[in-house]
């Protein structure tokens, strides 16, 4: 079994937030696709970011520990196999910023980066609102593609992740307008959603009660969108909300193993035995199976009295 090592970073960007995340975490919890919290601290405030991890294409994967698991590799059809980064030194994970939609913290608005609110080098985007000192905090819904029969057979792969049509509910009951601007209200009585109410410059508003409803976005199809790929795909399913931080946004797939230390294998102690450091090491790295490492040795000595030595 591989020992985990603490202190992973986690960040966006190297000079955005940067938060920390043991082994473990970044395999179970914090996997590719999750959504993660990060928390910085700014004029004696502590701000919030919320992000992606990214998949394996953004990944500095030469800085990568590899794990020497051939029968691994064959079991799940990969070439290789590698740890997360850990140890002091650890590189970043990359992330990236999810939820798009933000609102701001004094003035309420929604909206993205590039129109409500400008992008900040230390990655906590300020409000555009004239005489606003408010920044952006991670809306608390998203939306999801889903299937509800479960048994039409799509792979984990199938399923997207988007931001919630913060516009579209606004103008639910009203005609949409051309130059939509919403902020949150409280209506001052009801806890939770209920109590939130979406209004839009135009005059346009709606409860976010209900929003969490299989059905509430059921003429909302979805965009294929995988943010940790930055990919986009077509796709047919349904969608609806869920909150940022629900469990079922997020199920890591995962695979185990018991593995027995190849060091004590009978094939590694023979090849060790015969002073083969080279080809041992080779096995180690899992550049050889057993099989290939059989061929090389072929020429080397009588084929019969490995095998003798050698019942693996
Ligand atoms: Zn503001
Ligand atoms: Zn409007
Ligand atoms: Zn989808």
């Amino acid at each position: 079994m591989k020992s985990f090592r603490r202190n992973k970073r986690v960040a966006s960007k190297k000079q955005f937030p940067e938060g920390t995340i043991n082994l473990s975490q970044s395999i179970n919890t914090f996997g590719i696709g999750s959504m993660l919290e990060v928390q910085s601290q700014k004029r004696k405030q502590t701000r919030t970011t919320s992000a992606i991890v990214s998949g394996l294409d953004f990944w500095r994967a030469d800085n990568l520990e590899n794990i020497p698991e051939p029968d691994l590799c064959r079991l799940l059809n990969v070439e290789e196999l590698k740890s997360p980064p850990s140890g002091e030194s650890a590189d970043y994970i990359p992330a990236k910023r999810f939820p798009r939609w933000l609102e701001c913290s004094s003035c309420h608005y929604l909206g993205v980066i590039g129109s409500q609110f400008n992008e900040e080098v230390d990655g906590i985007p300020s409000c555009s609102s004239s005489a606003c000192n408010g920044w952006g905090v991670p809306t608390r819904l998203i939306s999801v593609c889903y299937s509800p029969n479960h048994s039409e057979g799509h792979s984990t792969s199938d399923y997207h992740i988007d931001d919630f049509p913060w516009v579209y509910w606004a103008h639910k009951n009203h005609e949409k307008c051309s130059s939509a601007r919403i902020r949150l209200k409280s209506d001052g009585k009801k806890t939770g959603l209920d109590g939130l109410v979406l209004k839009c410059d135009c005059g346009a508003e709606n409860t976010l009660r209900g929003a969490l409803a299989a059905d509430a976005l059921k003429n909302i199809p979805c965009r294929g969108n995988s943010p940790w790929l930055n990919a986009q795909q077509s796709c047919d399913k349904k969608t609806r909300a869920l909150l940022r931080g629900a469990s079922n946004v997020y199920f890591p797939v995962t695979a185990s193993t018991i593995s027995i230390p190849p060091n004590s294998s009978r094939l590694v102690q023979t090849l060790q035995s015969l002073k083969y450091k080279e080809i041992t090491a080779m096995y180690l790295n899992g550049k050889f199976s057993s099989g290939t490492v059989a061929e090389m040795l072929h020429d080397k000595i009588a084929f019969s009295s490995f095998e003798k030595r050698n019942n693996c």
